[in-house]
């Protein structure tokens, strides 16, 4: 059990100096990258995926997975207290968006059709992940 991480709260404006314009549209305009243009979606190095924008921790490679869809792909999250989700009914779909816990950054969707016990897939931009190699 951990606790639930303390928020990280900045105006638009600061993200805006923060972040790339990349990570911006993707984190805080909830945009999606192309698929299989991301810099992680092929990665299957060992270590930690961290909140591009806040730095929370959000995934480990021991869940990542090749589903074949273009994003990153994560069965589960690093903690359940990581992620947040939230009905999304944009695009005339419903779907369930995931969002950085701490800083309330957009990060991709959850779609119950994962090869884990738990049966999600957790498809994630790159743009909104920073990865830390294992030492
Ligand atoms: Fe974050």
């Amino acid at each position: 059990m951990s606790e639930t991480p303390s928020k990280v709260v900045r105006s638009d404006a600061e993200w805006r100096t923060l972040l790339t314009q990349e990570q911006y549209q993707v984190l805080r305009q909830k945009g999606t990258e192309r698929p299989f243009t991301g810099a992680l979606t092929q990665n299957h190095a060992t270590g930690n995926y961290h909140c591009a924008a806040c730095g929370s921790l959000l995934f480990q490679s021991d869940a990542k997975f090749d589903s074949g869809c273009g994003w990153p792909s994560f069965t589960i999250p690093a903690d359940s207290t990581a992620v947040e989700e939230h009905e999304d009914k944009t695009f005339g779909m419903r779907r369930v968006e995931v969002t950085c816990a701490r800083c309330g950054g957009h990060l991709g969707h959850v779609f119950p059709d994962g090869p884990g016990p738990n049966g999600l897939r957790y498809c994630i931009n790159s743009a909104s992940l920073q990865f830390e190699r294992a030492k």
